[in-house]
């Protein structure tokens, strides 16, 4: 079949028939055209003749070589992730982690230094710290709402700046433009973690950053059950970078995983609206509660860089965190956290189910930080909203009495 030249006749049945189970003659006919693209599985690329695999090529996305480096399947993906990032290149990796890890090992080297926002995701911070120190590379923190910081931590070792608008659970929405430009100033790359964005609520390019990264986990899986990652790229030459060193590493993606992303993909605009709606409707409702604190949601007027989060956005994700009146400790957040009976309890987001999860800010980012103490980061799914309001006020009476 592969061979078509050596492809034995419909008539020649010298062959066992267990051997035609494995070259068999048949070939569908060509011009099957359907909604979605179809799924390609391989790990073993097969060749006309010897002359194809010599010549074979993939960097280019012009040809193939082995499972691992590309199929129709995962150039597909990369196509529509490149496109809804508004960049021209994309490396799909196996988890959101992994295209963070895939950025740092692909423009860093002993010697050199990265700058992360002090409210990192966390597993970024931990890269950081545990396993680039170890190859030589080290890390600066900056506070990305006061871009000074980041201008005064760049040295002439910096070679990468990350961005993530706006900040895992304290949700701080930065000025990225002046980021771009305080990195670019120092000759330094700026990669941004869009997966808030998800492309749909900003355009990373055209506010100048080098290299964005999607935990296509989130809201293109779209179902909380698909891990992936990508890596995208508008320059050719900072894109053969990535390329290259993703290849080094093997990093493969599933075809069966892209097949679920394509499939939702379609829908991921118009599920983000539904998410971003009906989280600010609760978010809004819960400014008004007597027990919340803070509601920490970057499209409400008043949360931390809400004005950046105005000239840089056109929508939000369903996410943000709640903080109590100070006179609730860890107890009482949790008792809140357990008496939610719609809210599941987990990491990541981006899936139908509505999600809570508790967390001690103390712990998380030091006793300087600006808040501290326990925090609830709620991820906004789609059920219907007055379930989930009416939802919430039965845990909060149940667990502050108000
Ligand atoms: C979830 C997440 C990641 C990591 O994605 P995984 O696929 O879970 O590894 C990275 N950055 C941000 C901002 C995230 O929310």
């Amino acid at each position: 079949m592969n061979r078509p030249d050596k492809r034995p006749g419909a008539g020649e049945t010298a062959l066992d028939a267990a051997t035609l189970q494995i070259h068999h003659p048949y070939e569908p006919p060509p011009g099957f055209a359907a909604v979605v693209p179809a799924v390609h599985k391989a790990s073993t690329v097969l060749f006309r003749n010897a002359a194809a695999l010599r010549a074979r090529s993939w960097k280019a996305r012009d040809g193939y070589s082995y499972g691992l480096l590309g199929t129709p399947t995962t150039y597909t993906l990369e196509e529509r992730i490149a496109t809804l990032e508004g960049g021209k290149h994309c490396a799909l990796t196996p988890s959101g982690l992994s295209a963070i890890s895939l950025v740092n090992l692909a423009l860093l080297q002993a010697g050199d230094e990265v700058l992360l926002p002090d409210n990192v995701y966390g597993p970024s911070r931990d890269q950081a710290q545990k396993l680039l120190a170890g190859f030589g590379i080290s890390h600066a923190l900056y506070d990305p709402l006061q871009p000074q910081t980041l201008r005064t931590a760049l040295s002439p070792r910096t070679r990468l700046v990350w961005i993530e608008p706006p900040g895992s659970v304290t949700m701080e929405f930065p000025d990225i433009r002046a980021l771009v430009e305080a990195a670019h100033s120092a000759g330094t790359l700026c990669a941004l973690d869009n997966t808030w964005g998800a492309g749909v609520a900003f355009a990373p390019f055209e506010l100048g950053v080098d290299v964005s990264i999607h935990a296509l986990t989130k809201y293109p899986s779209g179902g909380g059950d698909v891990l992936m990652g990508a890596v995208v790229t508008r320059d050719a030459s900072l894109g053969e970078r990535i390329l290259h060193v993703h290849s080094m590493l093997g990093l493969g993606v599933a075809a069966n995983d892209c097949e679920i992303v394509l499939r939702s993909l379609p829908t991921m605009r118009m599920r983000y609206e539904a998410h971003d709606r009906a989280a600010r409707d609760l978010a809004t409702w819960l400014t008004t509660h007597p027990a919340v604190r803070h509601v920490l949601h970057p499209a409400l007027p008043g949360a931390p860089g809400h004005e950046n989060w105005r000239s840089h956005c056109s929508a939000a994700a369903g996410l943000f965190s709640l903080q109590f009146d100070l006179q609730f400790g860890h107890a009482e957040v949790d008792r809140f956290v357990d008496a939610l009976q719609l809210f599941g309890l987990g990491v990541s987001w981006g899936g139908p189910m509505s999600l809570a999860v508790p967390y001690d800010l103390t712990a998380m980012r030091g006793p300087k930080a600006a808040l501290q103490g326990p925090l609830v980061r709620l991820s906004i799914g789609l059920e219907a909203v007055d379930d989930l309001r009416a939802d919430l006020a039965q845990a909060l009476s149940a667990a502050f009495g108000s």
